[in-house]
């Protein structure tokens, strides 16, 4: 087995002219292991909620500029853009972080547990980084030093991307934020490749999870309106009851992942999460409005249970003399892994961690707004292990839970992971 190994090992080390510089990249990610832990821990106590994260853009853009980094502030509101030049040309390589914290209260005793709170949606709430987004902006801030501590020997540039509000904000007529402001703005215009972790508190640290092709589903946001004839309820023939149609279609729905979707390419999802109509048990009201979530994988897949849903909703409905109408708000769209980036770094996921630490992850039906960055140039996002080694992932609290928590062991292979990505890409 080992004969078979090494020549292997050999092939890749010239594939990648710029892996000699792994062990500089090695030895300065355990240097700056416990600085890292330390930004991590004051970002988790001083947790800020999308487009608000000021306190955490200073700490980055004043770390970036101490690096010698060119640094862009108030992009999208509160990102900040760092760009790296190298010593020799090559291409530009983006890595990117999301620095928002969750309306969560955190529940975990640490000595640098979040003890803030914010006014939500008119509520007051504590605020916590329950997703992880406080180890993305430390591990980040460390790639840059480590990179800019080798510069004159990166054949390329490096732009470092902390976003704001990956979570999202729910303000009236805000309609963009996040990656697609950023991407407004133009942060992708000169970039060849873009990168991206997400922790995991599920998946044990010393492991990278992947997946080529489409990998995180699109959320859409979806709303149907039946207008029916308002009747007595005891006498429902002189009326169009939307009621009993509006169930007729919760129930078509469901025929679309079951009969039109092929389920052995991508699963997808319909759900409907509220239906609200009528006011009194004997009158058949007007009208009946449902809101729900679509998650999708692929465009391809998406256009066609936009259409599904549309079709199934107003013929339902016209077959009852009622009417449908059909609202579907697009959000995020699915987080597609180019297949061609991602099989050419698989190496180098294989490289930080260990061929036998890297797996291919099944999909996933949460968003990520990473999306954005990926239908402008290729991109992969990957996954980082975060869970205590030797934990179950079936008990531990998942992310976006008060009990959401992260083991600080794992932030190392980020910083080599993320650092390989660039010197590996810039010699391909
Ligand atoms: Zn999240
Ligand atoms: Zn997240």
């Amino acid at each position: 087995m080992k004969k078979l190994i090494i020549p292997f090992v050999l092939l890749s080390g010239m594939a990648f002219g710029q892996t000699k510089l792994r062990p500089a990249i090695d030895k300065k990610a355990t240097e700056i292991e416990s600085k890292v832990i330390e930004w991590r821990r004051d970002i988790h106590q001083n947790p800020e909620l999308g487009n608000q994260e000021v306190r955490t853009a200073k700490k980055i853009a004043d770390h970036l500029r101490s690096l010698g980094i060119e640094v862009t502030e108030g992009v999208a509101v509160t990102g900040v853009v760092g760009y790296l030049k190298g010593g020799k040309p090559g291409p530009t390589v983006a890595l990117r972080a999301d620095m928002d914290a969750l309306p969560v209260t955190e529940r975990v005793d640490l000595p640098f547990k979040s003890t803030k709170t914010a006014i939500y949606n008119g509520q007051e709430t504590g605020v916590m980084h329950a997703c992880g987004h406080d180890t993305h902006v430390a591990i980040l801030m460390g790639v840059a030093e480590i990179l800019a501590g080798i510069k004159d020997q990166i054949q390329g540039n490096v732009k470092f991307i902390f976003q704001p509000a990956e979570e999202g904000i729910y303000e009236p007529g805000v309609t963009t934020w996040g990656a697609k402001q950023m991407v407004e703005q133009g942060v992708m215009k000169d970039v060849d490749a873009v990168f991206g972790l997400h922790i995991s508190a599920q998946t044990e640290v010393g492991k990278i999870g992947y997946r080529s092709g489409p990998a995180q589903a699109a959320v859409d946001n979806l709303e149907i309106i039946v207008h029916g004839t308002q009747a007595h309820g005891a006498s429902p023939w002189s009326g169009v009851d939307p009621i009993v149609t509006s169930s007729q279609i919760v129930t078509g729905l469901q025929t679309i992942l079951s009969r039109s979707v092929n389920i052995t390419e991508n699963p997808a999802v319909v759900t409907v999460g509220a239906i609200h109509g009528g006011i009194r048990h004997n009158i058949i009201p007007e009208k009946v409005e449902m809101i729900g979530t679509i998650r999708t994988f692929g465009e391809e897949q998406q256009a066609l249970v936009h259409k599904r849903i549309t079709e199934i909703a107003t013929n339902i409905a016209e077959s009852a003399g009622a009417r449908a109408e059909v609202n579907i708000q697009k959000l995020y769209p699915s987080t597609v892994n180019d297949p061609n980036l991602t099989s050419k770094m698989v190496a180098t996921l294989e490289a930080a961690a260990g061929k036998e630490n890297v797996r291919v992850n099944p999909p996933v039906t949460g968003a990520e707004d990473f999306s954005f960055y990926q239908r402008e140039k290729p991109g992969l996002f990957i996954g980082l292990g975060g869970m205590k080694k030797g934990g179950d992932s079936t008990k531990t609290p998942s992310h976006h839970t008060p009990d959401f928590y992260i083991d600080e062991s794992g932030f190392i292979l980020g910083l080599r992971v993320m650092s390989y990505f660039v010197v590996d890409y810039m010699n391909k």
